[in-house]
């Protein structure tokens, strides 16, 4: 039986591990850790799936694989899609508990690149088109095996060209395998779950929100998933942020056979901003029809408008503590406020709207008008380039429109932000956005249970925050 493995022969097989500055341990020593006893509904959810085999290594792998393909079908998922933050796939190596024993031949581990294709990769590895064509023509296989991303892993048995086993990570839970057949191949798709653990954290602000987050173990990812999709809409971050701000936050960390592979939701948070305490939890219903973060009584954290209309990120966050915000001191000449961000930081349309304008206009040079319906229109000045948007389109909140720059009368990269209702300027960071609807009544029952035990835990941990500040109105 000949082995070589020829891993990082074509490729480079880079180490994938996210977010190498959080490290699980930090978060495990330092904080309230509960390591079996706070499983969260997501890991009930897979338990429920049928995957209650013990997970003893490659055993739950054949165990609850399917001969039949049958599981190679999409699954609904349970959550909505649009509420979920970006899959972070930490890890996508195989385990070779995944991998088919008993074939002869040489392990190709190919590290997909910009632009390849199946076709490409079987050429340059000089592998056997007609192998190729037979596992695309399986039901369902194909779609599993031309999504390539960058960076994914392909594994590959293959005795002088012909193959014997093509296996490639599918999602974070999931592993495609297909071997050689008497006729044919067969094609299985493995479950690898994921044990979900919750971790509770909390720091204090001094000098950015960042360097709180490292001090206290978070990755900046998590932070970024509290300011853009939780506590965005209240809070300012490019410019609210002050010294002596707390975060206390309950969220999700992934592991898969004891290897932590990255953070997953937050499932509560309070943000105590300047004396305030704002604080919002995760709810998804039991028939899946609800999964969004609302505030503790029940209302949702979302409003029609974002307060900060750019994606915010480690750049746009840091502050000065001992300066004052020159341009609020005038807003009324000024007639918005401006976000010193590095050029090319994402813009999003503060909400659902019509772009009414998109074009060159003297000082602000490219710039954006939407109009929102009630009277309401936001602008965006001195944009480097804009997104593909056209006259008339419709935009989502939260959408890209354009990105920072210093077009028309800049003195440095910023965007320039107003908010107009009848025509008439208004203070973007102070006028009173109206909010999106509070949690539906057939829900409030299973919300209060299920938000009482997860904000008890916020409370246990950050007992002296909530009793010293006043919960935002
Ligand atoms: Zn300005």
């Amino acid at each position: 039986m000949r082995e070589s493995r020829q891993a990082a022969q074509l490729g480079f097989r880079k180490g994938l591990q996210a977010n190498p500055s959080t490290s699980a341990p930090t978060a495990r020593t330092a904080f309230d850790y509960k390591p079996q006893s706070a499983r969260s509904s997501n890991h009930a959810r897979w338990f429920v799936s049928g995957l209650v085999l013990p997970l003893i290594g490659g055993l739950i792998a054949y165990g609850v694989a399917t001969r039949d393909g049958s599981l190679l079908a999409p699954r609904e998922p349970a959550v909505n899609l649009a509420n979920l933050p970006p899959l972070e796939i930490a890890e996508v190596e195989i385990p070779t508990s995944a991998m088919p024993t008993s074939i002869l031949g040489d392990t190709v581990e190919y590290v997909v690149r910009r632009n390849d294709t199946m076709d490409r990769i079987f050429r340059q590895l000089k592998l056997n088109l007609t192998d190729l064509a037979a596992i695309r023509d399986m039901p369902s296989v194909q779609e599993q095996l031309d999504q390539l991303r960058v960076g994914d892993i392909i594994t590959l048995v293959h005795d002088e060209g012909l193959v014997q086993s093509l296996t490639r990570r599918i999602s974070e839970t999931a592993i495609l395998s297909v071997t050689r057949a008497n006729e044919g191949f067969n094609a299985e798709v493995i479950e690898t779950p994921l044990d979900i653990q919750e971790v509770q954290t909390e720091g204090t602000i001094d000098s950015s929100l960042f360097v709180a987050a490292r001090a206290a173990g978070v990755s900046p990812e998590v932070i970024l998933q509290m300011a853009n999709d939780i506590f965005g809409w209240d809070i300012d971050f490019a410019l609210d942020i002050q010294p002596g701000d707390k975060f206390n936050l309950v969220y999700e960390q992934k592991y898969r056979d004891g290897k932590f592979i990255g953070n997953g939701r937050i499932l509560a948070a309070d943000f105590m901003n300047n004396g305030t305490l704002h604080r919002a939890v995760w709810f998804e219903s039991k028939d899946g029809k609800v999964s969004d973060y609302f505030r503790p009584d029940g209302r949702s954290v979302r409003r029609a408008f974002l307060r900060a209309p750019l994606e915010f990120t480690r750049i746009s966050s840091n502050f000065n503590p001992k300066r004052r915000h020159p341009i609020l001191n005038k807003i009324r000449a000024h007639k918005g406020v401006d976000y010193a961000a590095a050029t090319g930081t994402v813009i999003k349309a503060a909400g659902d709207g019509r772009v009414a304008f998109v074009g060159n206009k003297g000082g602000y040079g490219r710039v954006v008008i939407l109009e929102h319906g009630g009277g309401v229109s936001t602008l965006y000045g001195h944009m480097s380039r804009f997104a593909s948007i056209r006259n008339g389109q419709r935009v989502r909140q939260g959408s890209t429109i354009g990105y920072v720059g210093s077009s028309g009368a800049a003195t440095g990269p910023h965007l320039h932000y107003e908010y107009l209702v009848n025509g008439v300027h208004k203070n973007p960071r102070t006028v009173l956005l109206p909010e999106a609807g509070p949690i539906p009544e057939e829900y409030r029952a299973e919300f209060v249970t299920k938000s009482g035990q997860m904000l008890a835990k916020l409370d246990r941990a950050g007992a002296a925050t909530v009793t010293t500040a006043a919960l935002a109105p």
